[in-house]
């Protein structure tokens, strides 16, 4: 008894289902045409994947999920769900808020759609075993032994987009996402998320919360080697077959355009330290091509680096954004793609030299 308490308590400690229990009852009662008590709503908010939207100042997100459930699983509010389901994708790609109106919802309505086999998924389906492949493939990609000192962030499963979010505590990943996934994409997807719980036991704070050019350069590199562990065969595949969702068509774009925005951010970061813009406007002008962390732009960068064969040098130096726009560099010089010129190489050395070494 005792073993099985503790075996227990160590899971418990790894993944959460208190949300996906609580939304599985809620979705249930609005099914069957039953209201829903404060009291309900509060248990809902109340539950560990959900309870930091809840308590946020803004309540846009959980709001959008407790309509989105009603949407989605009730049927009295057929002209709100028509609105964002109508939401074109130009609207959606220019307000945030819009996006995630529709991405929620969409999934939601999927949810409702495989209802009882997602059910049957949450508790059949061997989490811990997937937990530890997980690692196990982080350290194959990384071509080394994962200290087990190290702690994963746990995972909190949600119903929320199709997708995964790496915050500050955990790890918050979308389950329906999870079941729609063949058992080898689940597992890179994972080993994605906990390759940045890794890589904060290495990479330099100090340097990545200095100012916004330094967290932008690095989040590219962050997302752009996180993405060849689950995006390696390319977005055009990933996004038409593993996570198909209303961004497709915007991250393919944005990967089709990464080697123009490489150059857009080069020239913005050169016109900077030559004094021509203020740093102001060169994070308010960067911001106009960095979109979604950087991660098409890191992940044309990462692929270029594989491409020219230097994926080894890329994952020994996994943490440091220097390596890896030069890297990068070497890459493009054999590749024949937009090369940072020596100014902008030699300013980012001269940024990162005190923090790396
Ligand atoms: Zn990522």
């Amino acid at each position: 008894m005792l073993l099985v308490l503790n075996a227990q308590v160590i899971f418990g400690q790894n993944m959460d289902f208190t949300s996906i229990d609580e939304f599985f009852k809620i979705s249930c009662l609005i099914k069957q045409g039953k209201d829903i008590s404060e009291e309900q709503w509060q248990q809902f908010e109340q539950s560990k994947g959900y309870k930091d939207f809840a308590e946020q100042e803004n309540k846009f997100l959980i709001q959008t999920i407790k309509a989105s459930i009603q949407m989605a699983f009730g049927n009295n509010l057929e002209n709100e769900k028509n609105r964002i389901m109508n939401l074109s994708q130009e609207e959606i790609s220019e307000n945030k808020a819009l996006m995630i109106e529709k991405l929620v919802l969409i999934n939601y309505l999927e949810i409702n759609q495989n209802y009882s086999n997602l059910k049957l998924f949450r508790e059949k389906y061997d989490f811990d075993s997937l937990h530890t492949k997980a690692i196990q493939r982080l350290s194959s990609f990384l071509k080394t032994s994962i200290d087990t000192t190290i702690q994963f962030k746990p995972i909190r499963f949600v119903f929320l987009s199709s997708d995964g979010k790496d915050a500050e505590d955990a790890l918050y990943i979308d389950l329906n996402l999870i079941y729609n996934m063949t058992e080898q994409q689940r597992v890179n997807f994972i080993a994605h998320e906990f390759f940045h719980s890794y890589r904060r036991y290495f990479e330099n704070h100090d340097f990545n919360y200095k100012n916004d050019l330094n967290f932008m350069l690095d989040m590219i590199q962050n997302e752009g080697i996180a993405d060849q562990i689950d995006k390696s065969k390319g977005y055009d595949y990933y996004f038409s077959e593993v996570c198909k969702d209303p961004i497709s068509e915007i991250m393919i774009q944005l990967y089709n355009q990464a080697e123009t925005d490489l150059e857009k951010i080069h020239n913005v970061v050169m016109s900077y330290t030559v004094n021509q813009i203020s740093e102001d406007e060169m994070i308010d002008k960067l911001l106009e091509v960095y979109k979604f962390n950087g991660h098409a732009i890191g992940f044309y960068m990462s692929s270029q680096i594989v491409k020219a064969g230097f994926e080894d040098e890329m994952v020994i130096n996994f943490y440091n954004p220097y390596k890896f726009y030069t890297l990068y560099n070497l890459a493009a010089k054999n590749n024949g793609t937009f090369l940072f010129c020596n100014e902008f190489m030699e300013f980012l050395k001269n940024r990162t030299e005190k923090y790396y070494h």
